[in-house]
This record gives C-alpha cells, structure tokens and sequence, in this order.
C-alpha cells in the first residue's frame, strides 16, 4: 500500500485594527454598528463616480506584519480589481494587491515533525484588500448588510510547506499571537476577524510532484482549520486508494457533520480578470518610511521565548505560554521584579493557580484584575513563610474575589502561619503529654505516627502552622524523649 505525505498552503484572512475602512471614512469597528447598514457611504457601497483612498494606518499595519514575518516590504506595490459576481461585493469586483502585493517571500520555523527542530515555511505574500459585506439567509430571501464592506484585510499566504496538520496550526496559531503583538487584530475568531483557508493535497511519500488540491474557505477556527484539514487529508487518501482523483474544488466545512461539502468548482486567476486599479495610484513607500518600522517592532513571541529560556531558565513549554500573549509576558516579567522570590517560582504561579482563576473567571490576560505588585507581594508572604502555601492560594482566589492587597486580606482573616517557635514549642510539648500511647509506640519504631502528631498541630492551628517548623519541634522532642 502507498504511503501518502500531507501537502498544506494555507491563506489567513485578518481584518486589520484601523479607525475607518480602507478605501472610505467609515468606521472599522462594524461590530459596534447600530444597526445593519448604517456603517456605510458612497464609496463602500459603490456609488457611481465614488473615489476610493488607501488608508495609510492599514499600510502602516501592512508594513509592520509584513517585517514580523520576514518578508520584503515591496517600495512600489499596486493595487488590482479582482472581478467577481457576488451580492456581498457592491463594486462587482474587490480591490486587492496582485501584482505586486505590499508583502512578499517571508518565512517562518514551526517544530519539525518529530518535536526536534524547526522546519522553515515559506510565506509567498502578504497583501491588502477589502472585506466583503455580510449575507444572511431567510427563509427565500438574502438579506445584506454592507457594515463590514471596504474592511482593511490582509491576507497572508504561505508555499504548500506544511507536512503535517499539527504544522499548519503551529503556524496559524503564531500568526495570530503575531498579530495581537503587533496590536494590528484582536484574533476574536468567534467574531470572524481572523477566517484560514486551507490548501489540501496529498502525494506519495518521496515524490515531490505536487497534486491536485482542494481549497477549504472560511475556518473560523483552529479546531475547525485542523479537522477540517484532516479530514480532507484522510478523503484524499481514500480517493487515491480506490482508484479515484482528487477534483480541484472549493470546499466547505460542516461543523456539526464533521466533513467537507463541495460549494464550487475552483475558479482560476484568469476567471477574475485581474487589472490594475485605475482609480488609485500605485503605492510608492520611501525607504526611509520603511525603515522608521523596524524600530516599532516589538520583541515578538519568538524572540521572547528564547530570551526567557536564556534569562529566567524555564521551561520551553513555560517560556512559550508566557510569551504567547505580551500582556502576560509583561506580568510575568512584572511581577519577578517586584518579588524576593525567583522567576521559576512566579512562573509557577502564572502558569498554575492563578490562569485557573483568569480561565474560571472567564477573563482575559488583557485586562488583568490583579496589580502585579499584588501578586507580587503574595508570592513574598509565602517566600516569608508569613502564610503557608495552601493559604497563599486561597489568598488568591480572594484577591480575585475582592481586588483587595493580600496583606490587608491576610491581616484581617488572621491567616498568617504561626512560625513563632515558642508558640508552636508549647504545642507539641502538650501534645506529647497528652497521648503517652501514641508517643510510646513511635519511640517503639512506629514511625509513620509522626504524621498523625503533625496532623494534629495543623488541626489545632487550622492549618496555619509551618509544617517543617513543626516538624523539626516533634523530632527534637522525641530525641529528648529516647536519651
Ligand atoms: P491560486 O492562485 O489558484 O489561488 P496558488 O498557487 O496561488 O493558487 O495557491 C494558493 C494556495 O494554495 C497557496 O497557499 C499555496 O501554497 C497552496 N497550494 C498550491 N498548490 C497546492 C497543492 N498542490 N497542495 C496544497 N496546497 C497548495
Ligand atoms: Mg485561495
Ligand atoms: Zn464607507
């Protein structure tokens, strides 16, 4: 039997931050809309002789994405019409780049195959166009609001580098952690700012032939993009193995069924009849302009990564969460500078408890409810010992709750560890009088006893007492007791 290899292009789709659309005055934020069709005006809805005018804040936006995934930034780029029927485009065609996109021959490094190393995407191009409307279906009729038409897109698309499905979502996964660094898209994907398409063939393995592929539209999500893809690896396969050809189709993705549906056979370049805009001039950027970019760029989840590796030695697993969101990376790094204790511990902290309380709560690392100084001081309570580690958590999830400083909150629940010695010396000498049976059996050799006379200090002190402390206390009293 053949055996196949896994053949993956994918298009990522991302509706660009801006204040106004690309072409018009009107607002990107369509979401915030009224009511359909009130985001609107003559040139998005293509009124006769409307002009069109490229947003600079969208190039600028272009330009940034573009050096974060190491491609050309293209000085003299143009614009195209790209002609196609469809109720959701009023112009009847959709401005986009052609030619010559803003972007071009980039790269990324996603995890090898077999966990070891990295294997280097191609990405062809980077380019700018519009957003179409949005359609709805009732009943016999379609209802269209134009509030999203003229949204800044930028759409990203790689070689057919992928081998493997968990490559590809590597790759769109940090994309997305990209564009939020670079505050250019929200990557909310329930809201559809940011859609995959995936390219799908398979070969035999060995051969470097590339097959016919498929095209799955409008993934809304990273579960949808990697059953989707899967699914349609597995369908090749079959097809091949039975004697059958792949058809080079537009699929989509039924979610609930779990398959691909066939919607059109694929168009060609050729059936859009792209030429150039001749309504806006070509795109010319200095050098300088350029340039002045790159000192934007902002350390980049990569790059963050490697530096918490090298400078805090975590985990790659660890490094890698805490870097996937900058606000969360400038917390973490917030927070180690303001506790006595190291970055590993604080890790622990972030990656543990307190992402279950961000996760439970439902709220997002973009808007932290606790100060870093808080955690901070919370992390340094349990450092002292002032409060054990279970109370520390508890602490937590009562900061969460009130917002209140741990200290203040320690302070008034009297949740501070007993450490003072001679309190606890007094505890354990009592509690040796009181149980002669117990004491006589562990000096017999019975030695796990220890653990009961521990558990019988945290009840008394309802867990508030330093364990070790109480430890050392029963050992020194019951050496007294053997001499
Ligand atoms: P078109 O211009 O017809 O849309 P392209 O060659 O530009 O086709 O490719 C579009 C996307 O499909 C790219 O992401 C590319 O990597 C991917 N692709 C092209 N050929 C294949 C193939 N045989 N298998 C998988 N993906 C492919
Ligand atoms: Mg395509
Ligand atoms: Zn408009």
């Amino acid at each position: 039997m053949t055996k196949y290899e896994t053949v993956i292009g994918l298009e990522i789709h991302a509706e660009l931050q801006t204040a106004s659309k690309m072409f018009c005055g009107c607002s990107a934020d369509y979401a915030s809309a009224p009511a359909a069709n009130t985001n609107i005006c003559p040139v998005c809805t293509a009124l006769p002789g409307a002009m069109p005018v490229i947003n600079a804040r969208a190039v600028e936006q272009a330009v940034l994405v573009g050096m974060a995934l190491n491609c050309t930034i293209n000085p003299h780029n143009t614009f195209a019409r790209k002609n196609y029927f469809y109720p959701d485009l009023p112009k009847g065609y959709q401005i986009s780049q052609y030619e010559l996109p803003i972007a071009s021959e980039g790269w990324m490094d996603v995890p090898a195959d077999l966990g070891e190393g990295t294997q280097r995407i191609r990405i062809r191009r980077a380019h700018l166009e519009e957003d179409t409307a949005k359609t709805f279906h009732r009943g016999d009729h379609a209802l269209i609001d134009y509030n999203r038409a003229g949204v800044p897109l930028l759409e990203i698309v790689t070689e057919p580098d992928f081998r493997t499905v968990e490559a590809a979502l590597a790759y769109a996964t940090n994309v997305r952690a990209i564009l939020r660094y670079l505050g250019v898209n929200s990557g909310d994907m329930e809201k559809g700012v940011l859609r995959f398409e995936a390219n799908v063939s398979v070969r035999p393995i060995g051969s470097d032939e590339l097959r016919t592929r498929t095209e799955i539209k409008n993934l809304n999500s990273f579960r949808a993009l990697t059953r989707a893809s899967a699914y349609e690896v597995e369908r090749q396969i079959k097809l091949y193995e039975s004697g059958g050809e792949v058809v080079q189709e537009t699929l989509g993705w039924d979610e609930a069924r779990g398959v691909t549906v066939s919607q059109r056979s694929k168009e060609h370049a050729h059936d859009y009849r792209y030429f150039p805009e001749p309504d806006l001039p070509p795109l010319q950027l200095a050098e300088s302009f350029i340039e002045s970019f790159r000192a934007h760029l902002p350390e980049l989840p990569e790059a963050k990564t490697q530096r918490f590796l090298r400078d805090y030695g975590l985990k790659l697993q660890d490094a890698a969460l805490l870097a996937s969101e900058r606000s969360l990376a400038d917390y973490f790094e917030a927070v180690t500078a303001q506790t006595k204790d190291s970055a590993k511990v604080v890790c622990n902290w972030l990656t543990g408890e307190f992402m279950r309380q961000i996760n439970d709560r439902a709220l997002s690392v973009d808007s932290i409810p606790i100060p870093a100084a808080h955690l901070a001081q919370l992390i340094d309570l349990a450092f002292d010992k002032t409060v054990s580690g279970n109370t520390a958590k508890s602490v937590l999830v009562e900061m969460f709750q009130s917002g209140r400083a741990p200290k203040d909150i320690v302070e008034a629940q009297g949740l501070g560890q007993i450490s003072n010695e001679g309190v606890l010396k007094e505890m354990v000498i009592k509690l040796i009088a009181d149980n002669p049976k117990e004491v006589a059996s562990y000096l017999g050799g019975k030695e796990t006893l220890l653990q009961w006379f521990m558990g019988q200090v945290a009840r008394a002190t309802k867990g508030k007492a330093d364990p070790q402390a109480v430890k050392q206390l029963l050992l020194d009293e019951f050496e007294k007791l053997r001499k």
